[in-house]
């Protein structure tokens, strides 16, 4: 099971990371349906955060009334996606997800918090960080089975279409 992040998004995503200076930032993510992507979760959509997000260094909470209902028009467009996990970034360096991180992803499993109705089973964390003064994304997998974080390999590809394959980051 590996994360696909097509090498466009990743760029975008770097770019954002140094903009922000030092501020977290967030993007909802909008996968692939897994049954119809070989168990691979690939990274097709990040939704921008939205007008009423509030940043900081160390937290950031996105305007999820505002992700919602761009991700729903997008998945009304676009039926075989789903709505699959979340990219923030640790500017601070700390390379796993933290202990807010791991309570946020299980308000989504267990639809707690305004977050009913999306009935996800699984919840992709991305987290963008600084490793060796490069960009370096890591990815987590938390189950609402099993409630801890487990790391997957994240590739960085061009084409992320079924099946495909890229070089590892
Ligand atoms: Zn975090």
């Amino acid at each position: 099971m590996n994360c696909f992040v097509k090498q466009k998004h990743y760029e975008r995503l770097r770019r954002f990371f140094l903009w922000a200076n030092g501020m977290e930032i967030e993007r909802k993510i909008l996968i692939k349906d897994r049954k119809k992507s070989a168990d691979d979760y690939l990274c097709e959509y990040f939704v921008g955060s939205g007008p009423r997000t509030v940043s900081s260094a160390v937290h950031v909470t996105a305007d999820n009334k505002y992700q919602a209902k761009v991700m729903a028009t997008i998945i009304a467009r676009c039926p075989d996606l789903v709505f699959g996990g979340a990219f923030h970034t640790h500017p601070c360096g700390l390379l796993a997800p933290s202990g807010q991180d791991r309570r946020t992803a299980l308000d989504v499993l267990l639809e707690r918090r305004g977050w009913s109705g999306w009935g996800l089973s699984e919840f992709l964390c991305l987290i963008g960080t600084q490793l060796n003064h490069e960009f370096s994304i890591k990815a987590y997998v938390i189950s609402k089975d099993h409630q801890e974080f487990v790391e997957i390999p994240v590739v960085v590809s061009d084409s992320i279409s079924q099946g495909s394959r890229g070089n590892e980051q």
